[in-house]
C-alpha cells in the first residue's frame, strides 16, 4: 500500500469511527487530510526521484565536473583585464556563476522546494557520499556531532571570506570553496557508510539552509500510525533505505535536515513528498524544542554578522574609525599596523588592481562585523526577550520560537546582500537594472510583514488575550524592523 493510500484509507477510518469528522478542524499531523489532486502529484514526484537515483548520481557528478572546471582553473589564470566580460572570460564568468548565480539562488531554492539543492545537486555532498562509501566507516565522534557548529562555521566563514575578498577574486573562492571540499572528502572518507556526515554536521552553511527549508512549501512528510501499523502487519523487516544525512525519518517533522533526494519515498507506506503551508513549520513545530544554537544563527549570525559583512565595505562609520584609529597610531610612531601587508589567504592583497588590506584594516574589519552583530543581535535578543516575558512567566521556550519567527527576514536580508553582486556584475556588463531597487523594496517589506505575521501566530500560542498578543507581537515588529533597518542603511543610506 502506497502512503498516497494509507491517507486515504486512515481518513476513511476516521470518518467511519467519527461520523462528522472534519480534518480542516484539526491538526494536520494528527489527521490526514482528503488527499487532493495536488497531493497525488507530490507523493508522484516523490516517487520519480526514488526511481530516478542513478540519474540524480549522474547530475551530481556532472555538476561536480563544472563545479571543478569553475573553482580551479580561475585561480591559475591571470586576473581579468578591465575590459573583459562575463562571456569572454572565464574567470569573471566562473564569479558570476558562484556569486552572482549560484549563491545567491541556491538560497532562494531553500525555501522553495528545501534542500532538494543539497540531495539533488551539490558537489560537496556527493563527493563526501562517494568517499564514505569506500572510506574507514569509522563512528561519528561526539565532537563532530556538537550542536554549535553551523553558527561557527557560518561566522568563521562569513568572517574569513571578508578579509580575503572571496566574491572578487578566484585564489579565496579556491581556498574557501576548494578547502570546503576537501573538508567534506576526508570526513566522508573517515566516518559513516555511504552517508553525508560532513553534510549533517559541519558544512558551513548547514545551518543556513536547514532555517531556510523550514520555509518551503514542499517536505517528506511522515505518517507515523502508518509507520507503526508497517511495522505490525508483516513489513517489521522493510528493506532499509539509506539516508545519507543521518536523518531520524520516522520522528522527522521538518524539512531543515531533509535532502530532499526522494529515496525513502513511500517507505513503510508512510513517507511522502507532500505539500504543507509555509508557516506551518515554524508555527507548529519548531517551537516543540528549544534549539539556542539556531536562535544564535538567526539573530547574531544571519540579522548580526551578514549585516556588518555586507556594511564595512561602504560603511563611512568604518571610514572614520579607520582614520581615528590611523591617526592615534601615527601619533604614537607605532606605524607597522600600517604597513604590515600579510599575504592573500590572510588579506586581500591584489597590488595590481590597487586592492590591498593592511593589518590595521583587517582588525579593524573583524571589530566592525563584531560590533555590528552585537549591537543588532544585542538589540533584537531583548525585543524577543520582552516579547516572551510579556507572555508568561518563564520566556526561554517561547523566546527560542519568536526567534524562529525573524526566518523570512533574515533569509530576505542575506538573499539582497549576495545579489548585490549579481547586480553590481551586471551593471557592470551594461544592462540597465531600474525596477532592482523597487524589487528589493517589496521584498524587504513582504517579509518583514512575514515575520510579523509569523510572530502573531506564534503570540496565539500562548495567549487568548488579544491586547498581550498584540503587544507581543508589537514587541517582535520591532525586532523586525531592526533586521531589516540594516540592510535598508545598507542599500539606501550609504
Ligand atoms: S529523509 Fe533522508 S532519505 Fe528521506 S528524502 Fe530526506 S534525505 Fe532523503
Amino acid at each position: 500500500m502506497s502512503a498516497f493510500d494509507a491517507v486515504e484509507r486512515d481518513r476513511r477510518a476516521l470518518e467511519r469511527d467519527q461520523p462528522g469528522f472534519e480534518p480542516k478542524a484539526m491538526a494536520e499531523e494528527v489527521l490526514p487530510r482528503r488527499p487532493t489532486a495536488a497531493v497525488r502529484l507530490f507523493f508522484e514526484a516523490g516517487e520519480w526521484l526514488r526511481q530516478r537515483q542513478s540519474l540524480i548520481q549522474r547530475i551530481q557528478w556532472a555538476v561536480v565536473f563544472a563545479y571543478v572546471l569553475l573553482v580551479a582553473v580561475p585561480a591559475f589564470l591571470p586576473l581579468p583585464a578591465r575590459t573583459a566580460h562575463i562571456w569572454s572570460n572565464l574567470t569573471l564568468f566562473a564569479q558570476f556563476a558562484f556569486w552572482g548565480i549560484w549563491w545567491p539562488f541556491v538560497l532562494l531554492s531553500m525555501a522553495l522546494v528545501g534542500r532538494a539543492w543539497c540531495g539533488l545537486f551539490c558537489p560537496e555532498g556527493a563527493l563526501s557520499e562517494a568517499a564514505s562509501r569506500f572510506g574507514r566507516g569509522h563512528a561519528v565522534p561526539r565532537w563532530i556531532a556538537w550542536k554549535g557548529w553551523p553558527f561557527v562555521a557560518f561566522v568563521c566563514t562569513t568572517i574569513y571570506g571578508q578579509m580575503i575578498s572571496v566574491y572578487q577574486y578566484p585564489k579565496p573562492a579556491l581556498l574557501i570553496l576548494g578547502g570546503s571540499t576537501a573538508g567534506a572528502i576526508l570526513v566522508g572518507y573517515l566516518y559513516g557508510r555511504n552517508k553525508r556526515v560532513w553534510c549533517r554536521y559541519l558544512c558551513p552553511v548547514n545551518g543556513v539552509f536547514g532555517l531556510l527549508a523550514k520555509l518551503a512549501p514542499v517536505h517528506f512528510k511522515v505518517d507515523p500510525a502508518a509507520w507503526t501499523q508497517s511495522r505490525l502487519s508483516g513489513h517489521a523487516h522493510a528493506k532499509a533505505i539509506n539516508c545519507a544525512p543521518l536523518v531520524p525519518i520516522r520522528t522527522m517533522r521538518g524539512a531543515s535536515d531533509c535532502h530532499m533526494c526522494g529515496r525513502c519515498s513511500d517507505f513503510r507506506g508512510a513517507v511522502s513528498l507532500a505539500p504543507r503551508g509555509p508557516n506551518h513549520e515554524i508555527v507548529h513545530v519548531a517551537g516543540s524544542t528549544s534549539k539556542p544554537a539556531e536562535t544564535l544563527l538567526i539573530i547574531f549570525g544571519l540579522l548580526g554578522v551578514a549585516t556588518g559583512a555586507f556594511h564595512w565595505s561602504v560603511s563611512p562609520w568604518f571610514v572614520a574609525l579607520k582614520q581615528a584609529v590611523a591617526e592615534w597610531l601615527i601619533d604614537r610612531d607605532l606605524l607597522w599596523p600600517l604597513r604590515l601587508q600579510p599575504p592573500w589567504w590572510i588579506l586581500t592583497d591584489y597590488p595590481e588592481v590597487n586592492d590591498q588590506l593592511t593589518f590595521l584594516d583587517g582588525a579593524l574589519l573583524v571589530a566592525y562585523i563584531a560590533a555590528t552583530a552585537a549591537a543588532i543581535g544585542g538589540a533584537i535578543s531583548l525585543c524577543l526577550w520582552a516579547a516572551a516575558r510579556s507572555l508568561g512567566p518563564w520566556p526561554a521556550a517561547r523566546f527560542h520560537h519568536f526567534a524562529q519567527s525573524l526566518i523570512p527576514i533574515a533569509a530576505c536580508g542575506v538573499f539582497i546582500g549576495l545579489s548585490a553582486t549579481t547586480v553590481t556584475m551586471l551593471h557592470g556588463e551594461g544592462l540597465a537594472l531600474g525596477y532592482v531597487g523597487l524589487l528589493r523594496g517589496a521584498l524587504l517589506v513582504g517579509s518583514a510583514l512575514w515575520s510579523l505575521w509569523l510572530g502573531w501566530r506564534i503570540a496565539g500560542l500562548s495567549t487568548t488575550d488579544i491586547f498581550r498578543r498584540a503587544a507581543a507581537t508589537g514587541l517582535v515588529g520591532l525586532a523586525v524592523l531592526i533586521g531589516a533597518g540594516g540592510w535598508a542603511v545598507f542599500l539606501w543610506v550609504w
